[in-house]
């Protein structure tokens, strides 16, 4: 079999020196879509020998003109809409319109921060004393490596290859060997578009090696990652060994409230939507359902009718509305989760089993009576799971809604502005959703709260993680 999936190293697209490789599955069959190249640490050395050269060269390319660059890439991933899609979709799982609409907000994030390469300034000020100038200068923090996830893999990867090439950084990727295409195509549209081969690089491996040994790389300014809070928390101790700044973005767990005081299939019909958008493996997914008693019967009646009739199947299939899990852990994680709940005591009120016998499907799960010392309840699902709890105080449940170590995301549902102020405030959560489930967009900064994470990604701020400052005294 060829080798679908290479390392692009320097602009070369190259099988590892080692000749490892993996197989990298279409989660919708459980087959081969062919191998990806493992990075030995002669590869690495030659990404970082590349983007050493890489930073020194596009860090004098004028913001001006790198943001033109990064524009032309957004271009570029628009004009290539269907055929990227098609490769997120075979790879990833999701829905092909899910996939098309990654690549477009891939491709918002490229243009976001070309705008904002244009903007960058320093500040002057006047001395304390006659003659005395001072200027804080702002540059590229250096050369960056990217860790980054299977579930957007595209989106995910752009925010970052969009703030560090912004900022005027080279940048190391190492995506998710699972998705690997995803990056590959987002990086040549890149290197299309004028970004010097050195300045990108893509790399796969066995991820704890590769992280190992490129965070104490002395050529190594910045570390960012998406992904676990486990994982994370490795990363960002091994930078701290070194003293390097890191951006983490990750999991959520995210309290989803409905007050008594809305119509409940309504928005019983707006979150079946939501939460299994993306097969419910999006880190600002809706995952605890906090439900008035009110309306709880309803509710639950109107979202499980909901989940049963949700169409799962191949992402290419242009009637699917939630494809595969992205992988056999996902099964496997959902599936204990799942079963644990149901051990407890919890009905599960639809789903709750893998489906099919080939490819990694699981169907849209509703579980109510969920006994308080359920694992579910502590553990993110990042899945198709939706556990509907009730709740009669609103202090009570806003108490067990910030009880986690997670702070990423929570939702509010109610027609009262009062209440609706009350819950924001006290909800400890970098994004919270009033009547709504957002998504990121660029123009936001996104980053978690608690454990969820460290420092944010997009918004006017996007090139700021990426920056260093230089205060200059002259007289
Ligand atoms: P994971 O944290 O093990 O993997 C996530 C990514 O990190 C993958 O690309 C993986 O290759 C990489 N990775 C893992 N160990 C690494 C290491 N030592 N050094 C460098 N990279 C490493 O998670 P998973 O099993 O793939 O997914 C399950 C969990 O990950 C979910 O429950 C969810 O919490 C989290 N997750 C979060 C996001 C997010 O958007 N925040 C995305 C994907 C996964």
């Amino acid at each position: 079999m060829t080798l679908k999936f290479p390392l692009l190293i320097d602009g070369e697209r190259r099988a590892g020196s080692s000749g490892a490789s993996d197989e990298v599955l279409n989660p919708a069959t459980g087959t081969s879509i062919g191998r990806v190249a493992h990075a030995s640490t002669t590869d690495l050395d030659d990404a970082l020998a590349a983007a050493s050269r890489g930073l020194r060269e596009w860090s004098s390319v004028p913001g001006w003109e790198r943001g033109r660059i990064l524009k032309e890439a957004a271009r570029r991933l628009e004009a290539n809409l269907d055929a990227a899609a098609r490769t997120i979709t075979t790879e990833q799982g999701k829905p092909l319109a899910e996939a098309k609409a990654e690549v477009t907000r891939s491709a918002e994030f490229l243009e976001w921060a070309g705008e904002q390469a244009r903007r960058i300034a320093g500040r002057t000020f006047l001395g304390r004393e006659v003659g005395n100038r001072i200027d804080i200068e702002t540059h590229p923090i250096g050369v960056v490596a990217a860790f980054t996830p299977w579930n957007f893999p595209m989106a995910l990867a752009a925010k970052k290859f969009a703030g560090a090439l912004g900022a005027g950084c080279s940048i190391i990727c190492k995506p998710s060997e699972e998705t690997p295409g995803s990056v590959l195509v987002l990086a040549q549209a890149l290197l299309d578009a004028g970004v010097p081969r050195s300045a990108i690089s893509v790399v796969f491996g066995r991820p704890d090696e590769v992280s190992r040994y490129l965070i104490p790389s002395p050529v190594i300014s910045k570390i960012t990652f998406t992904g676990s809070i486990a994982v994370g928390k490795l990363l960002a101790a091994a930078a701290g060994q070194v003293m390097k700044p890191v951006t983490m973005e990750l999991g959520g767990h995210a309290p989803t409230i409905v007050c008594g005081d809305v119509d409940p299939v309504r928005v019983a019909d707006i979150l079946v939507q939501r939460k299994f958008a993306n097969a419910g493996q999006i880190c600002l997914s809706p995952t605890r359902f906090f439900v008035e008693d009110s309306i709880l019967e309803q509710f639950a009646k109107r979202f499980a009718e909901g989940a049963r009739a949700w169409r799962v199947g191949d992402g290419l299939d242009p009637s699917t509305q939630m494809g595969p899990l992205a992988n056999e852990r996902r099964v496997e994680a959902i599936t204990s989760l799942v079963d644990d709940a149901r051990r407890r005591g919890a009905t599960v009120a639809t789903g709750g089993e893998r489906l099919g016998n080939r490819g990694f499907f699981f169907a849209p799960t509703v579980l109510t009576n969920v006994p308080g010392d359920a694992d579910i309840l502590r553990s993110e699902p990042f899945g198709p799971v939706a556990p509907i709890l009730p709740f009669s105080n609103d202090d009570e449940m806003l108490g067990r809604a910030n009880s986690l170590e997670y702070g990423l995301s929570a939702y509010v549902f109610t027609n009262d502005p009062a209440r609706a102020t009350r819950m924001k405030d006290a909800l400890r959560a970098g994004t919270v959703g009033l009547n709504d489930v957002p998504t990121h967009l660029p123009e936001v900064p996104l980053g978690g709260w608690k454990e969820s994470g460290y420092g944010t990604e997009g918004g006017i701020e996007i090139l700021a993680p990426y920056q260093k400052t230089k205060f200059v005294s002259a007289r």
